[in-house]
């Protein structure tokens, strides 16, 4: 089946007992127990398992081409959950700009932890390779990555990882199942923070794990989510499954909507760089269209003149939202280097701005107004 079939069914069955077309939200903690003492229906405590959770952890495994799938509360849980299937004294291997929140949870909460990390610029594989130590377990991959749409050649570094013996796992967030598929291309599981594209509306919070058959931490990660208790909420699932159903079409469109605006910037006197990997200038831009089928929705712009200029054109903005996040259907601008702080890699006069569904003609108005008009 293809994607846009599998988002609408697979994991939805029609509701057995009452022929429900959309799936209900079971909202219940604790299911009946058999006369006999087992569970024959699947289901006993909410945090080992439920409906709703099911139904999406089977989607998302049909949309990644993986074997199963594990929805935790959010998509730092779910990478907490990968990491925590290491041992202390075991080395990772992550960019240099991942997402802030898992390079924090790598250097403040796994390496005091024990675990050692070596942070490099992934877009060199053989970055990673000069990075390798005997005790290296795990090499975590991002691409595009953030802010900066780094593209690592996933193909390549997976294959350096597992000739070194070690896992890798690739953080599709932004690219998106529809646009990559990174366990084809080699690597053992991927995290997705389902906040974002997959739920796609601004209004859940999830994350989850796709593993590809016979990985080995996989059935550790499942016990994790049980026993480390970080898990969805049922209408959380709900409401992400019910964003995967259109995933395919709102990748689509976004994407056209950010080349679009990737368009418009570059040609703004006062934009000093935009990073976009469907643009020809990207360094990765080949890679890039070897690996994902279109460049997505998110890009980053550099302004002229540092932060001060930058936070300037934040502020003018009216159709676009001052805020964090992306992936959803409103568009948002963000100034990376204020949220992250002192101790931020990022460009002080970038934006970063996750292109929305609204028309692109009115967003391009939006920021050529912000930039002020020539
Ligand atoms: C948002 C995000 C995360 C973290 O997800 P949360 O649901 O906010 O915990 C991880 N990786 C990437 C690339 C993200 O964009």
């Amino acid at each position: 089946m293809q994607f846009e079939t599998r988002a609408i069914h697979a994991g939805q069955p029609i509701d057995p007992t009452t022929g429900a077309v959309i799936p209900p939200i079971h909202l219940t903690t604790t299911f009946e127990r058999d006369a006999d003492g087992g569970y024959a229906r699947g289901y006993s405590y909410i945090r080992a398992g439920t409906p709703n959770r099911t139904m999406l952890e089977q989607c998302l495994a049909a949309l990644e081409d993986g074997a199963d799938a594990m929805c935790f509360a959010s998509g730092l849980a779910a990478a907490h959950a990968i990491f925590q299937t290491l041992a202390p004294g075991d080395h990772v291997i992550a960019p240099d700009d991942a997402y802030f929140g898992v390079s924090r949870l790598l250097l403040d909460v796994m390496h005091p932890w024990g675990i050692a990390v070596s942070v490099v610029d992934m877009s060199d594989p053989a970055a990673v390779t000069a990075a390798l130590r005997p005790s290296t377990r795990l090499v975590w991959i991002e691409s595009p990555s953030n802010p900066l749409l780094k593209i690592a050649d996933i193909a390549a570094i997976s294959a350096i990882a597992r000739a070194a013996g070690a896992w890798c796992v690739v953080d599709n967030t932004w690219a998106t199942p529809v646009l990559q598929r990174p366990l084809a291309l080699g690597a053992d599981a991927v995290l997705h923070a389902t906040t974002k594209y997959l739920g796609g509306h601004s209004d859940a919070l999830g994350g989850a794990v796709v593993v590809r058959a016979d990985w080995p931490p996989a059935e550790r990660i499942r016990f994790l989510q049980s026993h480390g208790g970080a898990v969805a909420a049922p209408f959380d699932c709900w409401l992400i499954l019910r964003g995967i159903q259109t995933l395919a079409y709102r990748v689509r469109a976004h994407t056209e909507h950010a080349t679009r605006v990737a368009d418009a910037l570059v040609r703004h006197p006062r934009v000093a760089r935009v990073h976009y990997p469907a643009l020809p200038t990207h360094p990765g831009h080949a890679i890039a269209m070897r690996q994902m089928r279109a460049g997505g929705g998110m890009l980053s712009v550099e302004i002229h003149g540092g932060a001060a200029a930058a936070l300037e054109v934040a502020a003018r903005v009216q159709l676009f939202t001052r805020a964090t996040s992306l992936g959803g259907i409103e568009s948002l601008i963000e100034h990376r280097a204020s949220v992250e702080g002192p101790a931020t890699r990022t460009p002080p006069g970038l934006l970063r701005v996750s292109v929305g569904l609204e028309h692109p003609d009115d967003l391009i108005a939006d920021l050529m107004q912000a930039l002020g008009d020539e």
